[in-house]
């Protein structure tokens, strides 16, 4: 079934917002990235330290440049795991950064899916983006795509798999099976981006709030 034939009007969006909430995370939609960026923004305090999981979205909404710009002026303190930028060669990391972004004010990451019933679905490779997602930043903040909405957590990892993964190794111009085929065949090379699967049916009931969603009507990342 293909994963792009849910008609997302108002309604339904609303929807997911609700069940976000539910969840105990905090949803928000924005029509384009111009709105997605004020939005991220809005919820950085200034002088706050930043950490990155590895993202399309974060950079195609233009966060990345303000906070390159504004933390060189002493605005934030961002832990930048990709000042050689992400690029269609590569991604090379400041592998110091993925530590510091554990106990950073803020984390920020997009997402490989989100289902209908407002829960977040991500695989990793190293688990730098799913480890703080889920403990250690005060405040997260995950920017997604419209593209990235899925049925189902089943659904959601099937999109991982036959999706974004193979998008992903290309990305990083790996030499995986996936990359060649297009496809996963459940690899086992030392590169496998897929290793920690994590699933946010809900935040932790004391942490309500912490992780805030911002849905934009746009087709972002991978
Ligand atoms: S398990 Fe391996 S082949 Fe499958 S998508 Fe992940 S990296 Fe690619």
């Amino acid at each position: 079934m293909p994963f792009q034939d849910l008609s997302l009007d108002d309604s339904m969006i609303q929807k997911i917002i609700a069940k976000f909430k539910r969840n105990n995370m905090i949803a928000w939609f924005v029509p384009d990235r111009q709105t997605a960026l004020s939005k991220a923004l809005s919820l950085i305090p200034e002088g706050a330290s930043i950490g990155l999981g590895d993202s399309v979205a974060l950079q195609q909404i233009g966060l990345l440049d303000v906070l390159r710009r504004e933390s060189k002026l002493g605005n934030y303190r961002l832990f930048d795991r990709y000042r050689h930028g992400i690029s269609p060669e590569g991604v090379e990391d400041d592998g110091l950064n993925k530590y510091r972004a554990l106990t950073a004010d803020i984390f920020l990451l997009g997402a490989n899916a989100v289902t209908l019933d407002g829960k977040l679905v991500n695989i990793d490779g190293a688990g730098t983006r799913v480890a703080p997602l889920i403990f250690g930043p005060k405040k997260v903040i995950v920017v997604v795509g419209i593209n990235k909405i899925v049925r189902n957590v089943e659904e959601g990892l099937r999109r991982i798999k036959e999706v974004a993964a193979p998008l992903n190794a290309a990305r990083h111009a790996s030499k995986l099976p996936c990359v060649r085929t297009g496809k996963c065949n459940d690899c086992s090379s030392p590169q496998r981006i897929c290793c920690y699967t994590v699933i946010v049916d809900k935040a932790w009931g004391r942490d309500k709030g912490r992780i805030n969603v911002i849905i934009v009507g746009e087709k972002l990342g991978l």
